[in-house]
């Protein structure tokens, strides 16, 4: 049977948190563009944040839309509009956003049930296992997506799956994970931020997580075969499942407008952005944020602000919140008159892909969330690596041992996420300054690393091109899917 995607009716459901919706919602137009429908089904907090793109999409005569459903915020002890784990009061009310997910089963069936034409198939979080059970009461087959590439993937499975953190007593020595193609060495801190749980809870949702896994069909990734072949295989061979690499999603944003505008309210406006990194010199510029999630401490914001000022290099930082104590340091120091000229310091949403893109970019000083790190790539940036939690440390071992793109800012232990002011471990200036330094310098190991950079960039643009890898694998997952629905009698006449 020929697989025609223009037959297929794909229901995404994204995790709501950035690095899961940005590139879910990248995925469902690369979907769309090649002539399936595709229903976006999130909150309405979330799905005003895409509107713009997603009613863009439309006029170009795609065939997507969101629908809204509502979490129950207040019936797990949420206020109201926090529907994203960017808006969380703190860590620790994560496990009640995953409870309100969590309700959103039936609703979901109940708006699916009635969808038209119904789904052929659903592209969900793994985060999301419920939605395993409504793709098999409604007999469509279900393909997961996590967000983080085959290597930071296969590390966690290699971490959960066998006892090796248990063999280790140290918090601070570093051990080799066992089993992996490349000699990878992390702390027991660094390797146990993810995937495990530390309460009966957040075991109960690991696990009920990997149980629902187990049914999909396959992983969709957001990465691109030739950046981690070997990790591909691997996973693939690991999980017993079709791996397909799509990406990077990030390069489907063609337009100004698309890259402009990706995620949230650029903080910037994204000319004014242009023009002043028009003002500097090609590849003299290092670009700094630290993802959707992260935040620093007045501390670290200081030395992370003395740092930059000191290395003599033009720098262009956004950051995500600051606090009073950090605000008042600023207007005390008159630090932004101070920096005028040389740096600029921007409070909130990054233009992220279109800031990356401009030909003044010379480093990115990144969290190494995995859609940054592929951003980075995709745009031949040698990143300055900073990781912070989740799979964030195995992404900087890859960017630093196997792909050789980067440097270490020299971040050692994992911090809690949304945990204000509590982070033990500060970087400090003098460190941030030489990290800088070191990575922007002109000399043969700056020059083989950006010669790296340049390499893995056009691999990227490749990948996505017609006859790509990433352009085969679509086609293989839309002809998995047909393949699957075909096997469905109840389901033929929505493929025929
Ligand atoms: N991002 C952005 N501007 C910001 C912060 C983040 O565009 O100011 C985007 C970034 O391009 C990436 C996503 O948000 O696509 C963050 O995902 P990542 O996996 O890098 O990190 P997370 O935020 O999930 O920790």
């Amino acid at each position: 049977m020929a697989s025609n995607p223009t037959n297929l009716h794909f229901v995404l459901f994204p995790l709501m948190a950035q690095g899961h919706m940005i590139p879910m919602v990248d995925m469902a137009r690369m979907l769309a563009q090649r002539g399936a429908m595709v229903t976006i089904i999130t909150t309405p907090v979330n799905a005003n944040r895409f509107r713009s793109v997603v009613d863009r999409a439309i006029k170009a005569d795609l065939k997507i839309q969101i629908l809204e459903l509502q979490l129950a915020l207040a019936e797990v002890g949420l206020p109201e509009g926090c529907e994203n784990f960017d808006l969380l009061p703190s860590s620790a009310h994560a496990v009640n956003m995953i409870l309100a997910m969590n309700l959103l089963e039936e609703p979901a069936e109940n708006m699916l049930k009635v969808l038209c034409p119904p789904p052929s198939c659903i592209i969900s979080d793994g985060c999301f296992p419920w939605t395993n059970d409504v793709a098999k009461r409604l007999n469509v087959p279900r393909v997961v997506f996590y967000g983080p590439g085959c290597f930071p993937f296969l590390c966690i499975h290699v971490v959960t799956c066998t006892n090796i953190l248990e063999e280790i007593d140290s918090d601070s020595e570093y051990f080799v994970l066992p089993g992996l193609p490349d000699r990878i060495e992390v702390t027991k801190p660094q390797a146990s931020t993810w995937g495990r749980g530390d309460t009966k809870e957040t075991t109960e949702v690991f696990e009920r997580m990997l149980e629902a896994e187990k049914e999909a069909i396959g992983i969709v990734v957001n990465s691109f075969e030739e950046l981690e072949p070997k990790y591909v295989e691997e996973l693939a061979k690991a999980k017993g499942k079709k791996v397909w690499c799509i990406g990077p999603v990030s390069m489907c944003n063609k337009s100004f407008q698309d890259r402009a505008e990706r995620g949230n309210k650029a903080a910037i406006n994204a000319h004014d952005c242009f023009k002043w990194l028009d003002s500097n010199e090609s590849g003299s510029v290092i670009y700094v944020c630290l993802g959707s999630l992260s935040y620093a401490s007045t501390e670290q914001a200081i030395e992370l602000g003395l740092g930059l000022e000191s290395s003599n290099i033009p720098f262009l930082w956004f950051i995500r919140q600051t606090s009073e104590e950090f605000e008042s340091w600023l207007s005390k120091e008159g630090y932004e008159e101070r920096i005028k000229g040389r740096g600029l310091m921007v409070r909130g949403w990054a233009p992220q892909i279109l800031i990356l893109s401009h030909h003044a970019i010379g480093g990115f000083m990144t969290h190494c969330g995995w859609n940054s790190t592929l951003e980075g790539i995709s745009a031949g940036i040698p990143m300055l690596t900073w990781p912070q939690f989740a799979e964030q440390f195995l992404n900087e071992r890859y960017i630093i041992n196997v792909l050789k793109v980067g440097v270490r800012i020299g971040m050692e232990v994992p911090v809690i996420f949304n945990k204000l002011d509590e982070s033990k471990e500060i970087v400090k200036r003098d460190n941030i300054k030489e990290a800088i330094k070191s990575l922007m310098k002109n000399d043969e190991e700056g020059e083989a690393r950006r010669k790296r950079c340049m390499e893995f960039a056009a691999m990227a643009k490749s990948a996505v091109e017609e006859g790509g890898s990433s352009q085969h694998n679509i086609k293989s997952m839309i002809q998995a899917i047909t393949e699957e629905l075909a096997k469905k009698p109840t389901r033929v006449q929505d493929i025929m």
